[in-house]
């Protein structure tokens, strides 16, 4: 039986909050000093995993790593349930002080209510390694081992260091981990009742609709793909309008066509144009092609897929309304995860008790939750970051927010393990 949550101190909570976020922006924490920058098996993120395992230790958690470094840490003996609790701390490359790590020292504030009301919650805290690809370009590594979505031929040879070409493996083993017991980091999840993961928003809806508090109820899944069009390389200044085949207006009838598609399908579905290759891509040549990017998203999987299908057909058709050609061709799919219904209610119930603003979201961006809700029931929080600014050293949060985040977040595990 748990005891009931009593009244929290937010103030205390923010305050500590803040503490840990400025102790891992200090100089040991980041190997750059423009910006938060930590990846796995450098003596900075050794310092951050050492830091969060210290604070654990100290309120009687057991603090483990993984077979690859994810930390683990948790305040019940092996067997027993327990509710996780996490997120990341390692940082993009140029990032800033919140993505993740706030998600972190936020589960850590969970832990540190807990023991200070002893509210008998049982609570497992997990940091997933490399959620940001630093150090090896890969993303969501930490969490894709644990729920064996990598070979281990990617572990051992396609998956290399950014920095010096060396395998994962090799660099695993030299941080003193075993990358062959690799398929064992599994068992992280095996006592998980449920996993709740705190994130900053990394958009603008919760700042400018002047929310607190995001509950997650899908991340969204999307569709990656490239279209390339061949039209005909010409001279800009001796070629008349009439005699040309340029593909660059095939690829701005597919932008402002894809921007009518997403907005048609609504139901959060959005469609982007990010890359763009023009060749020769020269003042004063007609391009002989073009290659450009599609990421299409949305938390209806009928609704992005919809829209990927009709816009590689329509650049298809347009271009050959024009008299070149296209082709569409899809890089990556992945399907929506839907978040836990029970979990979430519980979370809106104890953000409606705190009388704080709060919506109902969902992830328009990638997170470890996508693994872990494959196997245990999920969900997330967000807090509003300024601007949406994310993965940049201008990113900033509120510790006040998070410290709100942390008491919603032992109010709905405490409801749920009474249910
Ligand atoms: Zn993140």
């Amino acid at each position: 039986m748990m005891a009931p949550v009593p009244s929290i101190d937010r103030e205390l909570s923010a305050a500590r909050i803040a503490r840990d976020i400025d102790t891992l922006s200090g100089r040991d924490y980041t190997t750059s000093a423009e910006a938060i920058r930590r990846y796995a098996y450098t003596p900075e993120y050794r310092r951050t995993l050492d830091y969060v395992g210290a604070q654990l230790r100290s309120l009687g958690f057991d603090v483990s790593e993984d077979p690859v470094g994810t930390l683990i840490a948790r305040n019940r003996p092996a067997g027993e349930p327990v509710f996780g609790v996490g997120s990341h701390c390692d940082s993009n490359r140029n990032g800033g002080r919140y993505d993740g790590t706030m998600g972190v020292v936020t589960a850590l504030e969970v832990c540190r209510l807990d023991a200070e009301h002893r509210l008998g919650l049982p609570l497992q805290l997990i940091s997933f390694l490399e959620e940001e690809g630093s150090g090896f370009g890969q993303m969501l590594l930490g969490s894709r081992i644990m729920l064996q979505r990598v070979s281990e031929q990617e572990l051992r040879e396609s998956f290399r260091s950014v920095d010096d070409g060396r395998s994962f493996w090799e660099h695993a083993e030299a941080a003193g981990y075993e990358p062959a017991r690799w398929r064992e980091s599994i068992h992280a999840l095996d006592d998980l009742t449920g996993w709740i993961e705190m994130h900053i928003e990394q958009a603008r809806v919760l700042q400018d609709t002047e929310n607190r508090i995001g509950i997650v109820d899908a991340i969204a899944g999307y569709v990656h793909a490239d279209v390339l069009v061949r039209g005909r390389g010409d001279h800009a200044g001796a070629t008349p309008m009439d005699l040309r085949l340029d593909p660059t207006l095939v690829l701005a009838e597919t932008a402002l066509e894809l921007e009518r598609l997403a907005t048609e399908a609504g139901q959060g579905t959005v469609g982007t144009i990010g890359e763009i290759d023009i060749d020769p891509g020269l003042i004063n040549a007609i391009a002989s092609s073009v290659r450009f990017s599609l990421d299409i998203r949305g938390p209806v999987n009928d609704a992005y897929r919809g829209v990927a299908d009709a816009i590689g057909a329509f650049a298809v058709g347009a271009a050959r309304r024009r008299g070149m050609t296209a082709e569409f061709r899809i890089r990556q799919t992945l399907a929506v995860t839907p978040l836990d219904g029970a979990i979430v209610a519980a979370l809106e119930e104890a953000a409606r008790a705190t009388g704080e603003p709060f919506r109902r979201m969902h992830s328009g961006a990638a997170h470890d939750t996508m693994c872990v809700a494959d196997r245990v029931p999920s969900a997330m929080v967000f807090v509003p970051c300024k601007e949406g600014i994310s993965h940049h050293p201008d990113e900033e949060a509120d510790p006040a927010d998070a410290a709100l985040a942390a008491e919603i977040i032992v109010r709905a595990i405490a409801t749920l393990g009474d249910g």
